[in-house]
């Protein structure tokens, strides 16, 4: 029985824990809370949990899924416990600081990140089939070792992802359009909802809110510390991103401005059209 290793048992951690053990690994897990740890094996998370790194020794791969900061410095705390030939990966949500750094300190080391997720976070979140249907994407470099990058794609599969390989750095370009941009997006947007300065008015809105504010504002009402932690990570991209964006407001509000409806439905059916290839 293959044993994998899970640093990090929140939404991601643990989602991926439920999820490997049903297809047959042997997954250990590592908190830094004992109740973290008694929840993961009361939840049928994981089949061992502990907060001592030791637990990691005799895991074949492992998956570090600690929010972004905490990755590299995870990486070095786990190195003086696990084999040689362990295979490391991590799930963070941006990738060229992160593997450029891992790879140095641990030859065997493959930057992932699974496309899934919810609004939650902690273990209690943690939820099985999670990453059914969604995207994986590995980013190697020059020196990443093929067999691990073809280990970790063969286990992605086996959760129902379908998986993509690319660079770091085109990683983090793309993930900035439709991640890192839309949560910006979407937290502005309850931004400027809150600010109606007409308490009645805010009232009703509030109740008449249905399925179109619940999509456009989900993200935006995310974990706030992910949500900074994309942009303090993707910074450059993201800003390149929401410079677009911000022309691309503009065109908006100056074709109302002008009333000019003919340039805002070519403009509608421009986005419809092109949706269907994100979704
Ligand atoms: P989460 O639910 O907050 O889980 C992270 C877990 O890591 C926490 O439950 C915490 O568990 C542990 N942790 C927190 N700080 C730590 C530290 N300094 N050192 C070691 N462990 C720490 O967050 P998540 O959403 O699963 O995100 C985890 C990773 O997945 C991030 O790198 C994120 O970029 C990536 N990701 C997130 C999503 C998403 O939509 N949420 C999607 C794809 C990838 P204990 O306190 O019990 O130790």
């Amino acid at each position: 029985m293959v044993k994998v290793g899970i640093v990090g048992l929140g939404l991601i951690g643990g989602s991926l824990g439920i999820d490997l053990r049903h297809q047959g690994f042997k997954v250990l897990g590592v908190a830094r809370q004992r109740v973290t740890c008694q929840i993961a094996k009361h939840r049928g998370i994981v089949d061992k949990a502990d907060f001592n790194l030791d637990i990691l020794a005799k895991a074949e791969i492992i998956f570090i899924c600690t929010p972004i900061d905490a990755i590299v410095p995870t990486l070095e705390r786990i190195i003086p416990h696990i084999s040689a030939d362990t295979i490391v990966t991590d799930v963070g949500s941006v990738k060229e600081s992160i593997v450029r750094t891992c790879s140095e300190l641990w030859p065997n080391f493959v930057g992932g990140h699974p496309m899934a997720g919810t609004t939650e976070q902690g273990i209690d979140a943690a939820q099985a089939n999670l990453f059914q249907g969604a995207a994986y994407v590995f980013t190697p470099i020059e020196n990443t070792p093929q067999a691990a990058v073809s280990e970790l794609k063969a286990i992605a599969r086996s959760l129902g992802c379908v998986t993509y390989t690319c660079s770091p750095e085109e990683h983090d370009r793309a993930v900035a359009w439709i991640s890192h941009l839309p949560v910006t997006i979407s937290a502005s947007l309850i931004k400027a909802c809150i600010g109606e300065s007409s308490a009645s008015v805010a009232d009703l809105a509030r109740k008449l809110a249905s399925s179109g504010f619940r999509d456009t504002s989900r993200v935006g009402g995310g974990n706030p510390e992910l949500g900074k932690m994309m942009a303090q990570y993707n910074r450059d991209n993201l800003l390149r991103s929401l410079g677009q964006y911000r022309d691309s407001l503009t065109q908006f509000i100056e074709a109302i401005d002008r009333e000019d409806w003919a340039s805002l439905e070519k403009l509608l059916e421009s986005t419809r059209q092109a949706r269907s290839e994100f979704i």
